[in-house]
């Protein structure tokens, strides 16, 4: 059966919704094709920090503040071993200069706005403001086993999917290296500090963020070198870097086929994952609008050449929308699709939508994700229901943007500290 036939023969049993009859109306540029943002709007940078640096650089610029370069390692082992910025902590540095040096090497980065928390502590969402007065979110997660971060890597998202908070607010500007870092290391102080809750009591292990997804705001493939930097740092060993396992980060992008490529050639085995969220160009034109640049097939291509490269098995992410794009003829699709290009290199992943705020979008019924899910697995697609932590706090994927309320709380924060 032909992908068009498919969509004909859906018949009475099942109704299809689309983005259109949603009351959405896709944005277009002046030639009439989707609104993409792929540039960064251009703003004021924000302050060299030294982990935009590289161990070289780092020595160069400690040198250039007066200090001999062997200063740069000791910053290094306080920002990424202890997890600090603060000089009064730092006494194996000259007391006299210590200040100007830190002021110059690691300048604030994110203010802190406001931080929601589940009831047992384990699910923590924090609002940060950047040097320009952007807004950024991050979501901390314990798990047992592992603690995940789920970083943004841009201020807003240019990709304009139209069931996405992030994606409605257009593309503010991206984040510099030091800005994606940070997030990793305030999220590691405030564990040595015993604030992440869901800690057995009888655990008395060192702990520390083990594992990052790239699914907080922003598309991280659009903001290809800052993210790839970051990550080089997140994997090199301390003090130089987080000295974290590649295996443990997870890079996700909607399909940008020319950046999945050049991924796949870092030669860092991150988990790459790709957000398909329909298996038909029909349904997915509307609902990603970059699939108006790459179309599913080719983005499945793509995927299937980073498993080849890089040995590691790739994820499918799939929100499952409630008569959008839930229907078990779409399963059976993706799972034609997936088996096509071999078998034993691809996960799915469907994850019930989390509705935009004021959307009539939701998420499927149970009866008909267990159906989606069983065709998948029956296929021989391994396939797991992914786990809507942070719902409760709308932190969760395509959820993160800042609020009227969020906004105001900046403002508030912005006025009580000079820049
Ligand atoms: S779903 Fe992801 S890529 Fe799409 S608009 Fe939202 S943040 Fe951007």
């Amino acid at each position: 059966m032909t992908e068009n036939s498919r969509i004909r023969s859906t018949g009475p049993a099942k109704t299809q919704v689309r983005p259109r009859t949603e009351g959405w109306t896709q944005k277009t540029d002046e030639s009439g094709r989707p609104l993409l943002q792929f540039a960064s709007p251009k703003r004021g940078k924000p302050p060299v920090h030294l982990a935009d640096l590289t161990p070289a650089e780092r020595a160069e610029k400690v040198k250039e503040l007066g200090l001999p370069g062997f200063r740069a390692k000791q910053l290094s082992t306080h920002y990424f071993t202890h997890y600090t910025s603060d000089p009064a902590h730092m006494t194996d540095l000259p007391a006299a200069q210590r200040d100007e040096l830190v002021a110059g090497m690691l300048p604030p980065l994110l203010t802190e706005v406001r931080r929601l928390e589940t009831d047992k502590g384990d699910t923590i969402k924090f609002l940060w403001r950047l040097h320009d007065g952007a807004l950024v979110e991050s979501v901390l997660m314990r798990y047992p086993g592992r603690i995940t971060l789920c970083v943004s890597s841009q201020a807003g998202c240019g990709m304009n999917c139209p069931f996405c908070a992030t994606g409605q607010a257009g593309l503010t500007r991206n984040m510099s290296t030091a800005e994606i870092i940070e997030q990793i290391v305030r999220a590691n102080r405030l564990i040595a500090n015993g604030e992440l809750g869901g800690k057995k009591a009888d655990d008395h292990s060192m702990e520390r963020v083990s594992n990052i997804v790239f699914m907080g705001m922003g598309e991280p493939l659009a903001n290809y070198k800052r993210v790839m930097d970051a990550v080089r740092i997140m994997v090199a060993p301390q003090p130089d870097g987080l000295g974290m396992s590649a295996r443990g980060i997870t890079v996700s992008t909607v399909g940008l086929v020319p950046a999945i490529r050049k991924l796949a050639d870092e030669n860092i085995p991150v988990t790459f994952a790709l957000s398909l969220h329909a298996p038909d160009d029909h349904l997915r034109d509307e609902l990603i609008p970059v699939n108006s640049r790459w179309k599913v097939d080719e983005a499945l291509d793509a995927a299937r050449e980073y498993y080849e490269k890089t040995g590691r098995r790739v994820s499918i992410e799939y929100a499952l929308i409630k008569d959008m794009n839930d229907h078990a003829w779409r399963a059976d699709l993706l799972a034609e699709k997936l088996n096509q290009r071999g078998r034993g290199w691809v996960h799915v992943n469907p994850i019930p939508l989390n509705p935009t705020p004021g959307s009539v979008w939701t998420s499927s019924e149970k009866d008909v994700t267990d159906e989606f899910v069983r065709r998948l697995n029956d296929a021989g697609i391994p396939t797991t229901l992914r786990d809507t932590r942070g719902k409760e706090i709308d932190g969760a994927c395509g959820q993160l943007v800042a609020t009227t309320e969020d906004e105001a709380a900046a403002a508030a924060v912005n006025a009580a500290q000079p820049r």
